[in-house]
């Protein structure tokens, strides 16, 4: 009532504004507050949120009846940084150390680990995670990838077709 009051030039005090009116200003004011809140806290999930920056996107998967289950899986636990590491298994309890036994090098095997350091899957994984820049940190890279892969699932792919090479499963 109130905007037709407006398209017409005639306001008087009697006006009162129906919320309807303005539901599209307070939902973009609702989803801007909720956006801001979920990527400025730290903690738990910081990792996701790091590429995940809009918490209502849908999730990379949705309306994808064509991919394997594993694949999601896969791919929803490295956006979780949950992936089934033995750094991981040590959190859960599951292993007595949290080191790569991949390799020799007697790192904790988290998944910056696996995907960058482990000179098991380094040499194969290197030209698919790295984009050339240099002076970023590892958990930086791992994260712009798949930061840039939710807007170009073949990226997805590629890392899982690696993996699957590697006999890496998460
Ligand atoms: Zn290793």
């Amino acid at each position: 009532m109130a905007s037709n009051e407006i398209r017409h030039g005639e306001i008087s005090n009697s006006i009162t504004s129906h919320f309807t009116d303005v539901y599209k200003l307070i939902v973009e004011h609702q989803r801007q507050v909720w956006s801001t809140t979920y990527t400025n806290a730290d903690g738990a999930g910081a990792w996701t949120r790091a590429i995940i920056q809009d918490p209502l996107r849908p999730p990379w998967f949705s309306g994808r009846r064509e991919l394997n289950r594993r694949y999601i899986t896969t791919i929803n636990r490295l956006i979780l940084g949950h992936a089934f590491t033995n750094s991981f298994k040590f959190l859960m309890k599951k292993r007595n150390d949290p080191d790569c036994d991949l390799c020799e090098q007697h790192m904790v095997q988290d998944l910056q680990h696996l995907l960058l350091k482990c000179t098991r899957t380094r040499t194969s994984l290197n030209p698919v995670l790295h984009d050339g820049t240099v002076g970023v940190d590892d958990r930086a890279r791992v994260l712009e990838y798949l930061k840039r892969a939710l807007n170009n699932t073949q990226l997805f792919r590629e890392l899982w077709d690696m993996l699957n090479i590697l006999q890496i499963q998460f």
